[in-house]
């Protein structure tokens, strides 16, 4: 499948559906198809249930767009009609799209301040758990374990990863206020992802491949440190 962006393509065709596709060298059905994919994938594994979670996938850099799953969809049975084109500020590109998610600004943030080319939030099991129990800490500390090694830029299992555990709010955009002064200062908590308390993870990478492995990574070592906690070993 090739991804390259096509640098002889005409930036003032208008029609969205033919802008994701010169974007990011992919018709936008198959763009959706992947999420799509996802969605069935981790609805499957117990990681987006009852219409939880999101997932977008930059398909402009400059300006800024996002192709993101709309509002209240359930995961496990996406169609490529409950997708929508969001701007840098998280507003529709076109007004017949499904209303985009309320957690929109967030993906954004993380496009526009973390460098994310796609950003995968899950609702699991072990991430509403641990995040609620570790809430007053504020970050989950995992080391030790072989896995961690697929996360970007880390080589070795003797790494010490971080991930920020920041109170649950309904209130998105004073959530994003407050992450988009952290990553601005490198906070190292957020450098693979974020957890919101009782709530669920989010992570993301370069493409839309690595924010699926890093969510795959980190919801093991969740699973495996949640379970530790539960068995004496
Ligand atoms: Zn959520």
């Amino acid at each position: 499948m090739n991804r390259a962006v096509d640098p002889t393509s005409d930036s003032t065709v208008t029609a969205p559906a033919d802008t994701v596709a010169r974007m990011t060298g992919l018709p936008s059905a198959a763009l959706k198809q992947e999420l799509i994919e996802i969605g069935r994938d981790f609805h499957r594994r117990g990681w987006s249930l009852g219409t939880s979670s999101n997932y977008s996938a930059v398909v402009s850099k400059d300006p800024l767009q996002l192709l993101i799953t709309g509002s209240g969809f359930d995961k496990g049975r996406l169609t490529p009609d409950q997708f929508v084109v969001v701007d840098g500020q998280g507003a529709r590109t076109e007004p017949t799209h499904p209303k985009p998610s309320a957690e929109t600004l967030l993906h954004t943030l993380l496009a526009r301040k973390a460098g994310a080319g796609a950003v995968l939030h899950t609702h699991s099991v072990w991430g509403t758990l641990l995040s609620e129990a570790l809430q007053h800490s504020g970050r989950l500390r995992i080391s030790g374990y072989e896995m961690l090694k697929g996360l970007s830029g880390v080589t070795t299992h003797e790494a010490c990863v971080s991930i920020a555990v920041v109170p649950n709010t309904q209130d998105i955009a004073a959530l994003a206020e407050s992450l988009e002064g952290r990553l601005a200062a490198g906070d190292p908590d957020l450098r693979h992802g974020f957890l919101m308390a009782g709530h669920g993870l989010y992570t993301w990478g370069a493409d839309l491949a690595e924010a699926r492995r890093h969510i795959e990574v980190l919801e093991f070592l969740m699973e495996v440190l949640g379970t530790r906690r539960s068995i004496p070993v």
